[in-house]
């Protein structure tokens, strides 16, 4: 992955709250393109470390770069969402009264200095992307249905669908299967793997079975009291004593 170059870098990244490390010394890194899954307990860090990567939370010491040279601790959240860091929260977000192909489509012109209406005419390419977005997420079927009426699974597939029109070059999800039947989960580790290569991915996740069907041999990270405690294959870390100590221990 690191042959192409790395899409974030975290380097000794602390964040305090009253003295308590949330983030103690973090240091990891992402290559373009790379699907990362991160695991760890609760307490762990990972929520923290999304919010200093997205703007929300300032670390009290580290830096975090993103691309080639950008300086992620120095910029706003709106700043940072723009340079192409996309982030979907455990709970979807979706235009309930909108149809799905409303919701792609509102959220494709949210960025852009056109109004965000649906009056504004779509070019052939635009509906082109939309029906392209709709496949991947497999909604082509619901495409003019309201969101609302989808099932919890869907909601979460358009919201990823609709993170996407923004063409982020890295997308955080935390938790993407969480209440998920398992044909969704299913589904969403297919969704996932399509993604792979076309965009940088940090997924944090606590259902294994998930994480290993998306992680294949690509790298997991375990955080553990702030910190990296292991990094490796699904295999590798799940064997590691240290990591399998950390999650027997709770
Ligand atoms: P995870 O997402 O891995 O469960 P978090 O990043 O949410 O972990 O939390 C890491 C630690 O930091 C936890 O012990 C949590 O209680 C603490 N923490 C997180 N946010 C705050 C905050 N705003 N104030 C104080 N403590 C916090």
């Amino acid at each position: 992955d690191t042959a192409h170059g790395v899409i974030l870098y975290l380097e000794d990244i602390t964040v305090s709250f009253d003295g308590f490390r949330a983030l103690n010394a973090l240091t990891l890194d992402i290559g373009v393109g790379e699907l990362r899954c991160i695991i760890g307990p609760n307490g762990a860090g990972k929520t923290t470390m999304m919010d200093v990567i997205t703007g929300k939370t300032r670390p009290s010491s580290g830096t975090a770069f993103f691309g080639q040279s950008i300086d992620l601790s120095r910029m706003s959240e709106t700043a940072i969402a723009h340079a192409g860091i996309g982030r979907k929260f455990q709970r979807p977000t979706v235009f309930e009264q909108h149809t799905v192909f409303e919701n792609l489509e509102l959220a494709m012109k949210a960025d852009k200095r056109v109004r965000r209406t649906l009056r504004a005419r779509l070019s052939g390419e635009q509906i082109d992307t939309i029906g392209e977005r709709l496949q991947l997420i497999r909604l082509l079927g619901e495409a003019h249905r309201p969101a609302g009426l989808l099932s919890h699974g869907q909601k979460q597939w358009l919201e990823i669908g609709m993170l996407l029109m923004q063409e982020p070059q890295l997308l955080l999800l935390d938790e993407p299967v969480a209440g998920m039947t398992d044909a969704e989960t299913e589904r969403t580790a297919e969704l996932l793997n399509e993604l792979r290569g076309k965009h940088s991915l940090m997924v944090v996740e606590h259902d294994m079975d998930f994480v290993s069907a998306i992680a294949r041999d690509g790298k997991v990270t375990v955080l553990h009291e702030g910190s990296v405690l292991a990094e490796g294959t699904m295999d590798a870390v799940q064997s590691d004593p240290r990591v399998v100590e950390v999650y027997l221990g709770r």
